[in-house]
């Protein structure tokens, strides 16, 4: 018999994982929303040409990673799954003339990107991104508010020692000659560059400079430095970007080696790291400001920046930092009976408790009630509510499985009792703790 798994690099998230999933998407959500930034969703893929336009023909994305559709004769275009989400919400913002709106258009989006990479620890093929746009603001103040946001993310989801890396790659008027003169300097150097690297020197030079290869690492540091060479207005607003993190209170390391991949990127480009692992490509997150973009995929000039901070590798750093698995999810009450065949009696009233927001679980096997009592326990439930005899009064036994307690309710009130002695409950927990955190002699 065949055996089905899921495809290489990409993995299933069951229910003991997806509850860590589930917080860190609110707290995404959370995030935006406290920020002003709106939720957007586009599709998970699009024409090829959007990303290789907006990524860059001459990307490892594009060139290697692209997860690419075959096309299907009847409409003869190349589509191809997203591999990261600015080229496709920009695509968006243009067609649907989201120009004419009030700018920045700031936008959040949380899912699933595609890479065909090598799969190994911390990259897969199918990975997540929470990712924030600001289309419209030349900054510089909102390039220093976004990535306040970035690190915010990262210590509410409970992270520490996220290291902020910074660097200006400039814009069209500087650029070019700073890419002329990298591109010299290499050249010169050319008998010390691996055959990779001095392959594409000639297509993508700036790549050069963020690569891992130790050999390059020890020339790069005497690389010409792009922040040496930046033109006026983009050295003003690189320093005006510092200015407004000291003011915010990020701290930040400057990082001349530090170009991101991605062609349409200008000027402010920044990865979050923990620290010390800034070698190991194992960027928590990154983004950066993309002037040029919405040019390039057909709309006015306009610019905009944005960051992707993947998710994956959040939850690898909270775990290897010891963070706590979230709580399972436990059913507040669980309705069981004597009569293991009357299905029908406690589905129907879990189905009314469930009407009334009470999150309830009916035993529909045909076990006997001492089983049906252990597996409501098991599940953590708070109550068991038992059907027996009482049931021709009109009345169920409510067993508190947390106090060991047990009394008789009628049916018509059983929710208003439940959700009033849950909450009364819960109450009584919050009290507990905050007296301990308190540590103070008990006032009464
Ligand atoms: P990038 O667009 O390459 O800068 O990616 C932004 C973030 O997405 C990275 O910092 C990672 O956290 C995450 N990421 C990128 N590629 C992968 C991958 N193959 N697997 C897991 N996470 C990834």
């Amino acid at each position: 018999m065949t055996t089905f798994r899921a495809a290489r690099g990409t993995r299933d998230l069951l229910p003991t994982e997806t509850p860590r999933w589930s917080a860190l998407e609110r707290l995404a959500d959370d995030l935006a929303t406290r920020y002003g930034y709106r939720r957007i969703e586009t599709p998970m893929l699009e024409q090829t040409a959007v990303f290789e336009r907006g990524v860059g023909e001459v990307t490892d994305i594009v060139e290697k990673e692209l997860f690419r559709i075959a096309p299907r004769s009847e409409d003869g275009e190349s589509w191809s799954l997203r591999p990261e989400p600015t080229a496709g919400i920009v695509r968006a913002y243009v067609q649907h003339g989201m120009q004419t709106w009030p700018q920045p258009v700031k936008l959040a989006m949380t899912g699933p990107m595609f890479r065909y990479d090598r799969p190994q620890a911390g990259r897969y093929r199918q990975f997540w991104q929470f990712d924030i746009e600001a289309i419209g603001d030349a900054g510089p103040a909102i390039d220093a508010e976004i990535i306040e946001l970035g690190t915010r993310f990262y210590a509410e989801a409970g992270l520490t020692g996220v290291e902020v890396l910074v660097n200006s790659i400039g814009d069209p008027a500087c650029r070019p000659a700073y890419i002329a003169e990298l591109t010299g300097w290499y050249r010169e150097r050319g008998t010390r560059l691996p055959p990779f690297e001095l392959e594409r020197l000639a297509r993508n030079p700036l790549r050069l400079l963020d690569s891992k290869d130790p050999a390059m690492v020890a020339l790069n540091a005497d690389a010409p430095r792009i922040t040496d060479r930046l033109c006026d207005d983009c050295a003003q607003h690189f320093a005006t970007v510092q200015e407004h993190l000291h003011v915010l209170g990020v701290p930040f390391r400057l990082e001349p080696g530090l170009v991101r991949g991605l062609d349409y990127y200008t000027r402010t480009a920044f990865e979050f790291y923990i620290a010390g692992r800034e070698g190991q490509q194992q960027a928590l997150g990154g983004g950066g400001r993309y002037d040029g973009l919405v040019e390039l995929l057909g709309g006015r000039p306009t610019p905009g920046i944005g960051f992707g901070i993947g998710l994956d590798r959040l939850l690898i750093a909270l775990d290897e930092q010891g963070a706590k698995p979230a709580a399972a999810i436990a059913p507040v009450a669980v309705v069981v009976g004597a009569d293991p065949d009357d299905t029908v009696g406690r589905l129907r009233i879990a189905t009314e408790l469930r009407a009334t927001g009470i999150p309830a679980r009916a035993e529909l096997g045909r076990r006997k009630l001492g089983k049906q009592l252990e597996a409501a326990a098991r599940d953590q439930a708070h109550f068991a509510i038992i059907l027996g005899d009482e049931l021709t009064s009109g009345d169920v036994q409510v067993r508190d499985l947390q106090a060991g307690t047990q009394k008789l309710v009628p049916v018509a009130g059983l929710a208003r009792e439940i959700a009033r002695a849950h909450a009364a409950h819960r109450h009584g927990l919050a009290e507990q703790g905050a007296a301990g955190a308190a540590r103070g002699p008990d006032p009464a």
